[in-house]
Formats: C-alpha cells, structure tokens, sequence
C-alpha cells in the first residue's frame, strides 16, 4: 500500500523507515548491513551512509531485497558500479541493493551475463572467445545492468543494439524475459529508467568480426579515455546529455562545447569542480559533498541557459535522502 504524504509528514516517515530498517538489520544481520557510505559504492566517492545495503549476489538475493522492502514500505533503490549516480550527503533513508552477480557464460555467438558484471570484463571476455561488436564500449565503467538502463553509448553505438533479450524482476517479484522493444532504446534512455523493475541479466548478440581491427579499436578507446578523462580523480561520466542534432539524421552537439565556450572549466564549488580536461565533467578534488556537486551543475547549466537559452538536461541522476511522496516514493530527486 502506497501511503500518500505531504512534505509536513517527511520526519515522521524518515523515523517510521529508520525504524523498521533497523528492526530488518536484526532479523537479517548476516545480510542487511548498516549505514554503510554510499561514498565506497559510486564512483564520484559523495554520499552518506545507506540506511541498509545488501550484496545482491543472485536472482533470489534480489527478489528477497525487493520483497523485504515491500513489505516493509521501505524505499529501495538498485545501484550497479554506481558510475551514473551522484548519492547524498544525507545518505538514503531506505535500502540499497547492490548488484554483485557477474556470471558469464558465452556459448557461440551469444554472450550471456548478469546484470552485476563490469560492463569492461564482458568486452574483454567476449573479444577473448573472439566476439566483436562491444569493443566501442572500452573502458565504460559500471555494470552491464547499469549500461542497459541508461543505454549507455559512445564513438556511435549503444549498448541496446546489441540486446537480444533480458531477465527482468518485476517490482511486484515476477520474473518476466523481455526483448529490447520492452527497453524502448533511446539516447540515454529506457522504459527502465522510469521503472522500479531490476535487470538481472541479459543475452547480448555478437559476431565473429574482424577481431584484430576490433582489438585496435579497443586499444584506441581505452587510449582517447585515459587522455580525455580523469584517471586519478572520482568522477560520474559527462555530467549533462549531449543535445539532440541541429537536422534531422545528424550527430548529437556535444554539451561539453558550450559548457567550455562559456568557461566551465574554471568553476569551482568547494572541492567540485569541473575537469581541466573536459568542460562536461565535474570531478571530486577531495571532500566534495553533494551539495557542491549540486551548486555547481546549477552554475554551469545557469551559464550556458544565460548565453544559448539552451536548457541542459543531466545524465547522472540525483539519490536524494528521502523518497519524494507518494510514499515510499520515487527515491531520485533527479533523474537523468
Ligand atoms: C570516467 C567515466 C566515463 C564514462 N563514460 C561513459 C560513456 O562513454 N558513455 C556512457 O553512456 N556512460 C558513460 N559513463 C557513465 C556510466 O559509466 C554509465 O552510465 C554506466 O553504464 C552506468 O552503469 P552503473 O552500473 O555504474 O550504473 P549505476 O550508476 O549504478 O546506476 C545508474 C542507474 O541505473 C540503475 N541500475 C543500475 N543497475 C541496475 C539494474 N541491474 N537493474 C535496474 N536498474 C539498475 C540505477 O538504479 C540508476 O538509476 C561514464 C562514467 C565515468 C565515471
């Protein structure tokens, strides 16, 4: 049942999930671990601690995460590698499930894998059983799980072309195969995006291309990465969506050149700031909080709102404290 609330009944509610969090974190003590900071799970390193974050290390761990948390009226939230996602300084007033299933198993020219294995070790595995076709996404970090939920794409492809089908845990517990049509692939967008079903896995189809030409690319991407990103500093990616073609059929406008033209790269909130080398990018130079982060994604989309009247829309999405109302909620403030 899906109580409905007004901001005034915000406290109340935070006390009832802290409550009944802590009461779980008893009966499941080997399972449910408590106030752990979302900082060591994302890869901007921001965030409080998570009411209770458990592993999920297979498909019965995460229907157990999402039945507790129904029937509990906990919010619960599923976190990949965390490398899309800004957490906040409060942390999350409910559960956090992390996926952790990285099986594999290749046969042929289908590849399949569960929603928690690094989106890299699956290019690297299946270029090994000499598959090509996910060379491109080299070096993305996160979990293929999270990959399918943004789309996540660059040099000209995305991940959705490559889905022949996935294993989908409905919210309600059901466990449904779909296929991409079920995604709805966009730039940076699924039916998933807006849904509380979990991905569990998935079969991708690959070919048996030219392997030493997708090993050369491979080795071009991981090279243009580690000059154009940041190595050493905590980051989520491109902060904002690139902007769709100015024609029809036309590549997108990165948000990167109107962020630089109005010089993004010397702003700095406390220690968030925008990365020398890519004006779409805020890194976290040390004890960033999200508030920083927040303050200077403002600056920067105030700036180029200020001098294109062009609106930017974010990519990486917010995990605010408290699920907004009706509870338990939709636990992202923003969603990118
Ligand atoms: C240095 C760097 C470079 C990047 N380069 C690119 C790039 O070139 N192209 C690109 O597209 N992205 C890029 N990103 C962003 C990020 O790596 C991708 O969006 C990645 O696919 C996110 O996967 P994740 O597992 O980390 O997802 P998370 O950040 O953990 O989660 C993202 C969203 O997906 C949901 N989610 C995650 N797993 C599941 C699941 N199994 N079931 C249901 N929901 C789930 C989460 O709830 C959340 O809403 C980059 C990030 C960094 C840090």
């Amino acid at each position: 049942m899906h109580r409905t609330g007004s901001q005034d009944n915000r406290p109340a509610e935070a006390a009832r999930i802290v409550r009944a969090v802590a009461a779980l974190g008893r009966s499941h003590p080997d399972r449910i671990l408590p106030d752990i900071p979302l900082s060591t799970v994302t890869a901007l390193r921001i965030g409080g601690p998570a009411l209770g974050l458990i592993w999920l290390r297979n498909s019965v761990d995460a229907q157990q995460f999402l039945e507790i948390a129904r029937d509990a009226e906990i919010p619960a939230v599923c976190l990949g590698g965390g490398s899309n996602v800004l957490a906040d300084d409060r942390g999350f007033c409910g559960l956090v499930g992390v996926m952790a299933d990285e099986a594999l198993e290749i046969r042929g020219d289908t590849v399949r894998a569960a929603a928690g294995i690094p989106l890299d070790r699956l290019v690297v595995e299946s270029l090994q059983a000499g598959l090509t076709g996910l060379e491109f996404a080299s070096g993305i970090p996160g979990s293929l799980g999270g990959a399918l939920v943004g789309n996540a794409g660059c040099y000209g492809h995305e991940i959705g072309e490559f889905l022949r089908e996935a294993t989908v845990l409905r919210e309600d517990g059901r466990i449904d195969t779909v296929g991409p049509e079920a995604f709805g692939f966009a730039y940076r967008q699924t039916a998933f995006k807006e849904s509380r079903d979990l991905i569990l896995g998935a079969v991708l189809s690959l070919q048996r291309g030219d392997l030493a030409a997708a090993l050369a690319e491979r080795a071009d991407h991981l090279a243009s990465r580690h000059a154009k990103h940041p190595v050493e500093l905590p980051c989520a990616g491109s902060w904002f969506k690139n902007l769709p073609p100015a024609e029809p059929g036309g590549r997108r406008q990165p948000a990167g050149a109107l962020l630089e033209a109005v010089g993004a790269k010397s702003m700095r909130i406390g220690d968030a700031g925008v990365f020398s080398g890519h004006a779409n990018i805020i890194v976290n130079l040390g004890r960033a909080r999200s508030v920083d982060v927040l303050a200077l994604a403002a600056q920067m989309r105030a700036a180029v709102l200020d001098r294109y009247g062009v609106r930017l829309e974010a990519e990486v999405r917010h995990l605010s404290w408290l699920a907004a109302p009706p509870w338990p909620g939709d636990p992202w403030a923003f969603r990118g």
